[in-house]
């Protein structure tokens, strides 16, 4: 009973997304964009302790889209070859309870550590 249902109420949506196709798929792509949108900022918001901002002392970055989750061994990009990019990533850290190895980090102050030797220039100043 409830399955048959679900499939004609399947049935019918198909039959109505075929019909208005277009307008069908740009309310598809805004809402799995919100939804990728939501798992980064969950994301970034757990990261923070609540209030997104760069986590470096002496950074005041806030701007969501120069924010970016920075592995504390820089095994970054190993571990996303694993889980997936993007909203992949934030979807497995999701599932997995925010693992502790990861922090938020501006771009700047994340390739400033990588070019200054692990420190960011902010903390120690530049090597110069
Ligand atoms: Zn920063
Ligand atoms: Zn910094």
């Amino acid at each position: 009973m409830f399955e048959s249902s679900t499939r004609l109420q399947i049935e019918k949506y198909k039959i109505k997304r075929n019909a208005n196709l277009e307008e069908f798929k740009i309310k598809e792509r805004k809402y799995h964009k919100a939804y990728r949108d939501k798992l980064r900022v969950e994301a970034l918001t757990h990261y923070c302790n609540g209030v997104i901002r760069c986590q470096c002392a002496g950074c005041n970055v806030t701007e969501l889209l120069f924010l970016t989750l920075d592995h504390l061994n820089g095994k970054g990009r190993e571990h996303r070859e694993i889980t997936g990019w993007g909203w992949k990533f934030h979807l497995w850290l999701k599932r997995n309870k925010y693992p502790a190895e990861y922090r938020v980090l501006c771009f700047n102050c994340n390739s400033g550590r990588y070019l200054n030797g692990g420190k960011c220039p902010h903390e120690v100043g530049s090597y110069r």
